[in-house]
């Protein structure tokens, strides 16, 4: 195993590996990035690297499926993501992105990087939609245990699909141990 997979397993290694495999042909492991364009990749990279910082390190956090696929699987993980999560970090809102979070509002499984968003077809390229369409969207986010958070449903609503900022980023890894 790699020093960059040993990197991102460390948290889950021990209670996760169940739920997210360990193997090198697992569906959710670290993939060679592979964006369809260019900028899309510089827009990732400044929004997660610090200076100096690697963006291959962020591999995990993307998944370049079709949305659909990954929405289903996704479904098949996420009462045992919840569990997992919430033992290894407590029952807590790791988004924390509004005035209004109250865990007692209730526990959603988010997506630190969306699965699909068009937010890069409409401001990196200038895309517009067609008459009675929204602009296509893209696929990015994985549902690997790095990409997942627990959000309370106050802070998952206000942030719905957008993505969060770099100092929002790094907070939400920093308390996530990545
Ligand atoms: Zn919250």
């Amino acid at each position: 195993m790699s020093d960059k997979r040993n990197f991102w397993l460390a948290a889950s290694e021990t209670s996760l590996s169940t739920v997210w495999g360990n193997s090198e042909d697992d569906v959710y492991s670290a993939k060679a990035l592979k964006f369809m364009f260019p900028e899309d990749q510089k827009f990732f990279q400044e929004l997660l690297c610090n200076e100096g910082e690697e963006f291959s390190r962020y591999e995990p956090l993307f998944d370049f499926r079709s949305p659909d696929i990954k929405r289903r699987e996704f479904k098949k993980i996420v009462k045992r993501a919840r569990l997992e999560l919430e033992k290894f970090y407590g029952r807590v809102c790791q988004l924390r992105c509004s005035d209004m979070c109250d865990i007692e509002s209730g526990i959603n499984i988010d997506h630190v990087i969306p699965l699909s968003s068009n937010k890069l077809n409409k401001e990196l390229r200038q895309i517009k939609a067609l008459k009675g369409k929204k602009v296509l969207t893209q696929s990015f986010g994985s549902n690997h245990i790095s990409n997942l958070i627990l959000a309370c449903k106050k802070c998952n609503s206000y942030k719905k699909h957008r993505f969060l900022s770099k100092p929002e980023l790094k907070r939400i890894f920093a308390l996530k141990n990545l």
